[in-house]
């Protein structure tokens, strides 16, 4: 049976609610049968590296989707190891699913510099690139972005949460309750390190 496929890609450093809306928005809208949430192992464009690293981050998004029947969390960019890149991961889906509809979900500001990844021009082959954008904003112009999400804006950011905890501020609301936890429990985002 052939599906309709999402790949939703991240650092997930950790995992928050802006991710968590703009994956079931694209699941709802673009009638996918699942989302994968594929954690890198490293991102190309974070030279400093990840904090978290990659076992953590993929066990809040574990934690993050253990509800979520249509949500699945896929590993093989941390098995693979090294630098990860969309293309690989993308050529490696389609190969393993030749029948299935592949669907490439990004943020606004990963489909702004969407033109610098590695064989950018492959990814539209590969799948259907789609974007998730506030009710009302401007989609972002791009070669290769051929749908546009609406989903309400969650103005919350991976960077903005480590600051807090690191700061001893609050996040809950902002990440699930599990991952709040997590968090706490095994101490991450406490030092800049
Ligand atoms: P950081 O602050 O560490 O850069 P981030 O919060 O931007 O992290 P990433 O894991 O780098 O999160 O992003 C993964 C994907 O999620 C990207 O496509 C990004 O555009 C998208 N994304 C991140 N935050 C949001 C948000 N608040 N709403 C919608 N999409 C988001």
């Amino acid at each position: 049976m052939s599906g309709r496929i999402g790949i939703f890609g991240g650092s997930f450093d950790p995992i928050h609610l802006g991710h968590l809306v703009a994956a079931e928005q694209a699941r709802e809208q673009l009638e996918l049968q699942e989302v994968r949430f594929v954690p890198a192992a490293r991102q190309p464009f974070k030279v400093e590296g990840h904090e978290a690293d990659a076992r953590h981050r993929a066990e809040m998004v574990r934690l993050a989707i253990a509800d979520n029947p249509y949500f699945v969390l896929d590993l093989r960019e941390i098995d693979r190891g090294g630098v990860s890149y969309t293309v690989d991961t993308l050529r490696e889906l389609k190969a393993e699913r030749p029948a299935d509809e592949l669907f490439l979900i990004l943020g606004a500001d990963a489909a702004r510099d969407l033109g610098k990844w590695r064989e950018a021009g492959e990814l539209p082959r590969l799948a259907t690139v789609a974007v998730v954008t506030r009710p009302g904003a401007a989609p972002p112009a791009g070669a290769g972005i051929s749908l546009v999400i609406s989903a309400p804006g969650i103005d919350v950011s991976a960077t903005e949460i480590r600051e807090a905890v690191r700061a001893g501020r609050s996040i809950r609301y902002l990440v699930p309750r599990a991952v709040e936890e997590y968090i706490a429990a095994h101490g991450l985002y406490r030092t800049g390190d």
